[in-house]
């Protein structure tokens, strides 16, 4: 078979069947952010192999090699593709993350077969879009709260839950707000046995209790007031998730300043990553201004794109008036204080949004959240780790989140400096990934 072939290859000289050589690129002259939380470099030259980042050096340091592609990159700034690490992955938005620089994603549940059908396409490349790592299916406890839930309500029914995950190729698990913590316990100890890390947006689990139990990650915050208060009164409200979510999303107010302190310090302790998706839990706050329906990046948003666009019939399933969202709003400065607070604790800060539900724009909100994390006390570097380093640590991925030799060349070329102003972020020349350059414009053209 084999000498056939090649016979076959050297008879009609097709050389594109042959190994390909290296394919070396070398960007030059860049301010670099490499996602380390360093400084930021000036007159970098990255070199780039078959995909990889191969050195990181100062221009003239080192010899770009003979027959590199060059291309310049003097007034630019280079940060690591950035990582989404609360995301609901829609097949419409695969290539929106990748036009506003999200090159991975962190999908938190979907309907298991379809989400992970979605993920093989775009991690083989047959579709441009972002990395994707995948829970499948939350778990929840019953009634489930989604009906494309799994549902437990015993303890081998939680140990089965995981154990069907890890058949299916779930990349890690994810919990939902009525898992308590009776169904919790066998639950991490069944994931443990499958290296299966556990994120939990949590509601029947304080926060604290799920931490020092062995979830991996607090999504959205949730759980943070039920530890703070030690009052049952928010779990038992968690029966229903509207109910919950609007009753713990009010709490957060009532919080004085030295409680959310010793709460973020305690949480720190345990090595549990939060995050807090501060643009879900703003959105939500000023869910009653129309303004937001339009705002810049929308544009991006298809019309038919339910899921972001269904803000009237939130509203009406909420029932939620002018005196809940000014409560909403006076908690968003608690949410800030335990981010500040956690941060100063030396917990870990990984930065996701929830898009695509309701205002939260696929790729472009993660540059929203970057700016309420510094808004709430990040330093602008520190929210780039948040958007690259800490979510690649989240996923247990090594080659991503940095530029550095040996990672992915997975990178955002960007127009300014964010390292003196997060909104430099938006404002994005090229996105490399898989060490494939792409201009944000040209794939815009494809679905304008
Ligand atoms: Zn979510």
């Amino acid at each position: 078979m084999r000498l056939t072939f090649l016979f076959l290859l050297s008879l009609c000289g097709c050389s594109k069947f042959l190994p390909p050589k290296d394919r070396v690129i070398a960007l030059t002259g860049a301010t670099l952010i490499d996602g380390a939380g360093g400084d930021p470099k000036s007159d970098a030259l990255i070199i780039i192999r078959n995909g990889h980042i191969d050195a990181v050096a100062r221009v003239n340091e080192i010899s770009i090699p003979n027959g590199a592609e060059q291309i310049s990159l003097v007034g630019k700034t280079v940060i690591p593709g950035l990582i989404d690490a609360h995301a609901h992955v829609e097949r419409w938005a695969t290539q929106r993350y990748i036009a506003w620089g999200v090159t991975t994603v962190r999908d938190l549940h979907g309907q298991t077969d379809t989400v992970l059908q979605l993920r093989s396409q775009m991690n083989l490349g047959s579709i441009i879009g972002p990395r994707m790592f995948s829970a499948g299916a939350m778990i929840d406890g019953m009634p489930t709260t989604y009906p494309n839930a799994v549902g437990v309500s015993t303890p081998d029914e939680a140990r089965r839950a995981v154990d069907q995950h890890a058949v299916a190729g779930a990349d890690y698990l994810k919990v939902y707000t009525k898992i308590t913590p009776d169904l919790l316990r066998p639950l991490l100890d069944e994931a443990e046995k499958l290296r299966l890390p556990v994120a939990a947006h949590l509601g029947k689990t304080d926060a604290l209790t799920a931490a020092r139990a062995g979830v991996v990650s607090i999504e959205h915050m949730a759980g943070v007031v039920q530890a703070a208060t030690g009052d049952a009164t928010y779990s038992y409200a968690h029966s229903n998730f509207l109910t919950g979510w609007t009753v713990e999303e009010k709490g957060w107010a009532a919080l004085d300043s030295a409680t959310v302190a010793r709460t973020a310090q305690a949480l720190a302790q345990t090595k549990v990553t939060i995050v807090p998706t501060l643009v879900l839990h703003d959105m939500l706050a000023r869910l009653d201004n129309p303004i937001l329906l339009s705002r810049p990046g929308m544009e991006d948003v298809p019309d038919n794109a339910q899921s972001v666009r269904s803000v009237p019939s939130l509203v009406r399933r909420t029932g939620w008036h002018a005196a809940d969202f000014d409560a909403f709003r006076r908690s968003r400065r608690r949410q800030d204080q335990f981010v500040r607070e956690f941060k100063r604790a030396g917990g870990a800060i990984a930065a996701g949004t929830d898009a695509a539900n309701q205002l939260l724009i696929p790729g472009y909100s993660m540059h929203e959240e970057m700016a309420l994390l510094v808004a709430a006390g990040l330093t602008p570097l520190e929210a780039i780790t948040a958007a690259t380093r800490r979510g690649a640590q989240l996923l247990h991925a090594d080659s991503l989140g940095m530029i550095a030799p040996g990672k992915v060349a997975d990178l955002v070329v960007l127009n300014g400096n964010p390292a003196g102003n997060i909104g430099a972020t938006r404002n994005i020349s090229m996105v490399m990934i898989r060490g494939r350059m792409i201009r944000p414009d040209s794939l815009r053209a494809t679905w304008k």
